[in-house]
């Protein structure tokens, strides 16, 4: 397995000039004054690690790696990179190495094994697990257990997940002349394969078909978080060779619905994990991005006006790879919408972070500006591209959440 590299941030901490602006933008910073902030994790923390390891922060766990730093820095530093990478580095030697193995810790590994649990769950137990979960007694046992918030609502697993559901498609995808590869991602393949079919509708109405990859596995946003460094470097290393082998058997375009996923094929495989992402650096683009060029090349389907007001959260990484302009374009295109664009604020969430129980005050606090102009907004829906944030707003306002290649699919003539 390749080794975990400094080489694509090495010198990004030098470029720091200490205006401290970073901080100003930190959503964390501003919500819990036991994180030292950007600055002080980032560049100047990643100064004193390199002397010694030994003097890594243990408050670095509360960066949400949202990257609202990076886009703020006028001095171009990895910030949120340099943050990551040091947790990765420094985090006990995550599940697999530690030597005792803390109640915790079992939590961050449930949390993090989005494919093991969705592989267990999804299909025969999601009716059951989901209503288990959902009892206010399992959930104050988790939390006193393992350290699961007990006021978190849970996800629910499919009763199908997407790729049992594209089993039975393949055979009419393949007769496409046209094909794209898709790169579902977990959340859409075990809790909401719905997201999966709108795009698959809305592409073979284009006279596109799809191709997925049954053996690739989930793109490592969870692991990199808790600190699994093998694990996602395990995750990363075999979906860059199964997309290798994937465009030489079907050359073409990769998309991704989720912003989190995106991302973190795209960027974070070489800027964190060290690999060579060729694969995704050159073929993978965020599916409103290719359906935007697509429709301005002239294939665009048929649409009906929808008359909604809805409301328009930014994920935290779509605004880092600059790709919100191509969601709202996509927005605009589709007739009788009255778009609000939300302040550009993080919700919170940040995958797994809002699940943990010490992390929940934080986490609703950042968010709270933004459930706050949701339910002012008097919106039909909130409509968001990452599947993580759609939680926090479900859960925390009384808005329904739409990703945008649904509500695309809703309008199709
Ligand atoms: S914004 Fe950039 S240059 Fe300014 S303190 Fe933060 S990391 Fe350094
Ligand atoms: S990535 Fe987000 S949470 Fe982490 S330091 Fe930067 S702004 Fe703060």
């Amino acid at each position: 397995m390749a080794a975990l590299s400094k080489s694509s941030l090495d010198g990004s901490f030098e470029k720091c000039i200490k205006c401290t602006v970073c901080t100003v933008y930190c959503p964390v910073a501003k919500a819990n004054p036991n994180y030292p902030g950007p600055k002080q994790s980032g560049p100047d923390g990643e100064r004193v690690r390199r002397k010694d390891p030994a003097l890594f922060d243990d408050y670095l766990k509360l960066c949400t790696n949202c990257k609202r730093c990076e886009i703020a820095c006028p001095s171009g530093v990895n910030i949120g990179d340099i943050i990551a990478q040091a947790k990765l580095t420094n985090t006990e030697g995550g599940w697999k190495n530690s030597g005792a193995i803390s109640p915790k810790r079992v939590r961050d590994y449930i949390l993090s094994s989005t494919d093991l649990m969705g592989g267990m769950v999804a299909n025969p137990l999601a009716k059951i697990v989901n209503k288990v979960v959902a009892l206010k007694p399992i959930k104050v046992v988790m939390e006193k257990t393992i350290g699961v918030s007990a006021q978190r609502t849970f996800p629910k697993y499919a009763e199908q997940s997407f790729v049992s559901w594209y089993k039975k498609q393949e055979a009419t995808q393949n007769q496409f002349e046209r094909q794209v590869h898709y790169f579902h991602g977990c959340s859409v393949n075990y809790n909401m394969p719905e997201l999966g079919h709108a795009l698959v509708e809305v592409l073979n109405k284009m006279n596109i078909g799809v191709q997925i990859a049954k053996k690739a596995k989930c793109c490592g946003v969870p692991l990199v978080a808790n600190g699994f460094k093998d694990k996602a470097m395990k995750n990363a290393t075999a979906n860059i060779e199964v997309y290798k082998d994937e465009l030489e058997r079907q050359p073409g375009t990769i998309i991704a619905t989720s912003s989190s996923c995106s991302y973190m094929l795209s960027d974070e495989y070489d800027h964190v994990l060290g690999l060579d992402n060729e694969p995704f650096k050159k073929n993978l683009q965020f599916f409103s991005r290719y359906l935007i060029n697509e429709f301005d090349a002239g294939n665009m389907p048929k649409l009906k006006p929808l008359n909604l007001t809805l409301a328009y959260h930014t994920p935290c990484h779509l605004e880092r790879s600059g790709g919100v302009i191509y969601t709202l374009e996509l927005l605009s295109r589709i007739p009788g919408i009255n778009l609000i664009r939300l302040d550009p604020n993080c919700c919170g969430i940040a995958g797994t972070y809002g699940f943990k129980e010490e992390n929940y005050e934080t986490s609703q606090k950042i968010g709270s500006p933004v459930f706050k102009q949701i339910e002012e907004s008097g919106c039909d829906y909130v409509i968001t591209d990452c599947e993580t944030c759609r939680w926090q707003v479900e859960m925390s306002t009384t808005k329904e959440v739409l990703h945008p290649i649904e509500l695309l699919a809703r309008a199709l003539a």
